[in-house]
């Protein structure tokens, strides 16, 4: 059913007053003015749309989420992107991240492991307009060897420990933001890649579902 005007006007006033709640917390006028632009009420399903902006997780099948608001800006503030940027989103999810990013830098590539969701976001990015997205579906090696080195990558899953195959493929002065730590409870690190090694910053506590791969968490069930 196509959505009314009146729908399109609802969601364009709680955004903004989302948007308008998350500046108290994220210094960052170029973030939110691209999160000022994505409706997240196209990446939840539809029976939950009505919550689309309250600033939290919500459920997207296969177990798992799309982040909450607050999270997405301060991760991407973190990365501190360029407009030329190529940068790498370890799971995709729902796309939403994606999209946010895709406002502010060159190229987007995206790396999803559950294929039902890859598809979902292919069609949903494509659809919507978000064409210097690519969204790939993950194979087992994590992150997505094949275009690297990024300038920056997102991973929006929890990992054990710092990926180092996910940091092999970021360029030196790159920037990573990662959730790492035991499964329902991460430290969110960013992590500056230098010429001998790397620089780790805390940016605090959050909650991740599992990145799941070689060198990160076995295979559900
Ligand atoms: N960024 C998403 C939310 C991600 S939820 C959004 O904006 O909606 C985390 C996602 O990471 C899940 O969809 C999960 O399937 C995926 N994932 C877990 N391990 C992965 C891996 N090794 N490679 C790619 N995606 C992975």
């Amino acid at each position: 059913m196509p959505r009314r005007d009146e729908d399109t006007d609802r969601f364009t006033v709680a955004r903004a007053d989302l948007v308008g709640s998350l500046s108290q917390r994220v210094n960052d006028e170029r973030v939110l003015a691209a999160m000022r632009r994505v409706p997240r009420e196209e990446f939840v399903p539809a029976n939950i749309v009505s919550d689309a902006y309250l600033n939290i997780a919500l459920p997207i099948g296969d177990g798992q989420t799309i982040s909450q608001p607050l999270i997405v800006a301060q991760m991407t503030s973190s990365l501190q992107t360029r407009p030329g940027d190529r940068i790498l989103e370890v799971g995709t999810g729902s796309g939403y991240q994606a999209a946010v990013l895709s406002l502010l830098v060159h190229e987007v590539i995206t790396v999803e492991r559950i294929p039902g969701l890859t598809e979902e976001a292919r069609t949903r990015l494509s659809r919507l307009g978000y064409h210097n997205v690519r969204v790939e579906q993950a194979v087992e090696e994590l992150g997505w060897p094949e275009d690297a080195p990024y300038d920056g990558m997102l991973v929006t899953a929890g990992a054990p420990e710092l990926p180092l195959a996910l940091l092999e493929q970021l360029r030196v002065h790159g920037r990573m933001v990662v959730p790492t730590g035991p499964l329902g409870m991460q430290d969110l690190l960013l992590v500056t890649k230098t010429d001998t090694g790397h620089e780790t910053k805390n940016l605090g506590a959050c909650a991740f579902v599992p990145l799941v791969g070689r060198g990160a968490w076995p295979t559900p069930g």
